[in-house]
């Protein structure tokens, strides 16, 4: 890097400044993107051993007007280092609630559960209770259906203020899940000290059940361990039988992949409700 000028300092390393180039014009596209309506919540359904229908993961999809509908991999991430994930936090939970108290109105849609997944940015807010408690408010969507899901390496980061936060949405009647359980470098007496309501075990785990034994093993520790401290456990990226047959086997409650669906639209998915 070279200074140029006081405060600038520019990049001579083209595929550098490309690099930029391309994250700038998207955040900037971000900035745009929630007031001209370009994401959409897209709802995939959780089942439990019995193969019923008890709720669903909501995942964020952005239609972008020039290159189509892109996958959030490619820009929460790029959210998170900025504070644009703040505004498309809310915009995740607004909608989500507003679906939640939607469905309470259907006959096959009342009482499932909805999953959110929240930012490590969001979550660390000051006034992220007081968020979630008007987001309710003003929804009048059921707290009691409302699952929080939340990744290791952000409730590690202050645990007193994760205690704080988790026991004040509790106390509403939110429940918490763990995602993407054993992909970071889990402290397990945390979940005793965390008072969370669910374990997400990560795909990477499941896509080679059960032939890899390393796997395997892995699995039927987190399920026994989550079992023995009282938590529910759902497996994500569920694709085949065998897998499903697997987890079951070991005491999975509840499963999550592209054995049961994929992840639908709103409407898609009250078809789907309706098809069962
Ligand atoms: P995640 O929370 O671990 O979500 C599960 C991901 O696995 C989703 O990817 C889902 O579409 C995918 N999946 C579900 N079933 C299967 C399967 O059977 N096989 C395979 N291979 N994949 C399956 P997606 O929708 O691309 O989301 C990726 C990640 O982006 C999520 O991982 C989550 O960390 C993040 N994300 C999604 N929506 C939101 C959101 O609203 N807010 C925030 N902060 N993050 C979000
Ligand atoms: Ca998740
Ligand atoms: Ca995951
Ligand atoms: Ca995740």
């Amino acid at each position: 890097a070279k200074t140029a000028g006081r405060n600038t300092v520019r990049f001579y390393d083209p595929s550098m400044q490309a690099a930029l180039d391309r994250r700038s014009t998207l955040e900037n596209e971000l900035r745009h993107a929630i007031k001209r309506g370009e994401f959409t919540l897209h709802y995939q359904p959780q089942f439990d051993r019995l193969h019923r229908l008890i709720g669903a993961e909501a995942l964020l999809r952005w239609q972008h007007p020039r290159d189509g509908l892109i996958a959030p991999a490619e820009f929460i991430p790029v959210s998170e280092q900025t504070s644009i994930i703040l505004p498309i936090g809310s915009w995740v939970l607004e909608t989500a609630c507003a679906q939640l108290a939607a469905w309470s109105h259907g006959e096959r849609t009342r009482g499932l559960m909805l999953g959110v997944n929240v930012s490590a940015r969001q979550f660390r807010q000051p006034d992220f209770v007081d968020q979630v408690r008007n987001v309710l408010d003003s929804s009048h969507a059921n707290p009691e259906l409302l699952t929080l899901e939340l990744t290791e390496s952000m409730v590690l980061g202050d645990v007193a203020d994760t205690i704080r936060k988790i026991t004040a949405l509790k106390q509403l009647g939110i429940h918490f899940s763990l995602d993407d359980f054993g992909t970071g470098f889990s402290s397990f007496s945390c979940l005793t000290r965390l008072s969370l309501d669910q374990l997400k075990i990560d795909k990477s785990f499941v896509v080679n059940l059960p032939g890899n034994g390393a796997d395997a093993a892995i699995v039927t520790a987190i399920i026994t361990m989550a079992r023995s401290l009282g938590l529910n456990i759902i497996a994500e990226g569920v694709e085949t039988e065998m897998q499903r047959a697997f987890l079951d086997s070991q005491g999975c409650h509840a499963y999550q992949g592209h054995l049961f669906s994929r992840p639908l639209t709103g409407e898609a998915f009250e078809a789907f409700v309706g098809g069962i």
